[in-house]
């Protein structure tokens, strides 16, 4: 009957609260978070919410009944100012001392901040959070110019999104091509050429280098002296982890919080799961990685869980992400850690295909673009280690498990 302290009411720690409940645990449970939602889904976000095809009640993960009738205590508008690890407490910024028995720390991440001149005025958004999200959907109105900097995923949805309601839209990205650190060359690729005939004007290899206007953004200058004059902008330019609190208190960091399989941290009365996690993954010899995924913040409440009841560690899962834009779905299952070769499965240009990564023979991870196939096959291949025959994994004509050696 410990008392388990969760911080961060998103979607890990809100996954995490339910599932403790779920499997038996009886003592008191505490989540806080300092929005002041309920916890709920970040994708959306960039897609459904900001199109207005959902509001906020569709993104919670559960109704407020839940929490009552499953006796979880919330503290939502509330931040975690301090963790004294000797004591075995929390401090929230109203004064108010919680103590604990076991604590998850589940703060996620925040977007980084371009450190540009200009980058202070009006309507230059980030998107992370529902507040974040209304702000964006006030000012994204058509006819309206939108600067996205930073081609990675959320950029390219809101990018997309911001396309569906009438705007004109350029993106500017500082790498040679699109999702350089996340997707391979040939999907960056295609990306290029669908948002192009959608109509986007996309600038690789450019530095953002100041914003210019008087109150609001009027224009985005690039290094080279290009000037993109707009009404709106958005960085996109990748997350940070919040792992601030945890560092203050001694526990081991590294790129976000170092925690085992079971998501326990260097003190084990402390489990650390989603964006903010520097976690070993089982099925790549343990390589240490940090995932921002919704099934990765799912898989972690689970470890936690477990450990935390006593009870035995789930099976690893392979780790996996999916990205919407315009009618494109994207599915991406494994990491290519130590890849070696590309196999293209399908035609790009029909608007379906894969990107199977082996290493050796073995495959570790695939991209699948509109083929939920290639997907669910290409996730089975990791969990197993299966090696696959390159050739007959690139001919359409033959099933994807037929190729397995
Ligand atoms: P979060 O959900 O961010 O929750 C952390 C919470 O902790 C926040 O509410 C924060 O306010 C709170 N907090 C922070 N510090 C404190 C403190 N000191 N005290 C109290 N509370 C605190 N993933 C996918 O798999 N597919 C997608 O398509 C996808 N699209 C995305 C689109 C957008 C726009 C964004 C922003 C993310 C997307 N993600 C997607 C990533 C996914 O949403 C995250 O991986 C997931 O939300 C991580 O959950 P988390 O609980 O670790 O962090």
């Amino acid at each position: 009957d410990s008392r388990i302290v969760i911080i961060g009411a998103g979607h890990a720690g809100g996954t995490l609260a339910a599932v403790l409940r779920d499997q038996g645990h009886a003592g008191l449970i505490t989540l806080i978070g300092e929005e002041t939602h309920l916890p709920y889904q970040r994708p959306p976000l960039s897609k459904a919410f900001l199109k207005g095809s959902a509001e906020i009640p569709s993104l919670l993960l559960k109704n407020a009944d839940f929490y009552t009738t499953h006796d979880i205590a919330l503290q939502l508008g509330r931040r975690v100012e301090a963790i004294d690890r000797a004591a075995r407490s929390v401090t929230l910024d109203d004064g108010s001392v919680l103590p604990y028995d076991f604590l998850a720390i589940a703060t996620g991440a925040r977007p980084r901040r371009l450190p540009i001149p200009g980058a202070d005025l009006a309507n230059i958004l980030t998107l992370r959070s529902i507040a974040d999200g209304e702000r964006l959907r006030d000012v994204l109105q058509p006819g309206r110019r939108l600067a996205v900097v930073g081609g990675g995923y959320v950029g390219l949805e809101v990018a997309a999104s911001a396309r569906a309601l009438g705007l004109d839209v350029t993106v500017v990205e500082r790498e040679a091509r699109l999702l350089a650190r996340v997707a391979s060359g040939p999907l960056a690729r295609f990306y290029e050429r669908h948002h192009g005939q959608q109509g986007v004007h996309i600038i690789c290899d450019a530095q953002a280098a100041r914003f210019e206007g008087t109150d609001a953004v009027e224009a985005l200058c690039l290094a080279d002296g290009r000037r993109i004059p707009c009404d709106v902008a958005i960085v996109g330019v990748g997350a940070q982890p919040n792992d601030e609190l945890a560092r203050a208190a001694g526990l081991q960091c590294e790129n976000g919080i170092v925690v085992d399989q079971d998501a326990r941290s260097s003190d084990p009365a402390i489990f650390a799961i989603g964006d903010l996690s520097w976690r070993p993954m089982p099925l790549y010899g343990n390589r240490m990685f940090r995932l921002e995924s919704v099934p990765n913040a799912l898989e972690q409440a689970r470890q936690a869980a477990c450990a935390i009841l006593g009870k035995a560690r789930p099976a690893p899962e392979v780790p996996w992400f999916w990205s919407d834009q315009y009618e494109l779905k994207l599915q991406i299952a494994g990491v290519p850690f130590d890849a070696d070769r590309q196999v293209l499965r399908g035609d790009p240009d029909q608007a379906k295909f894969a990107v199977y990564h082996l290493c050796g023979e073995r495959v570790v991870a695939v991209e699948a673009l509109n083929s939920p196939l290639d997907f669910i096959a290409g996730k089975q291949f990791v969990a197993a280690g299966s090696a696959v025959s390159a050739e007959r994994l690139a001919d359409p004509s033959v099933k994807a498990r037929d190729a397995v050696l």
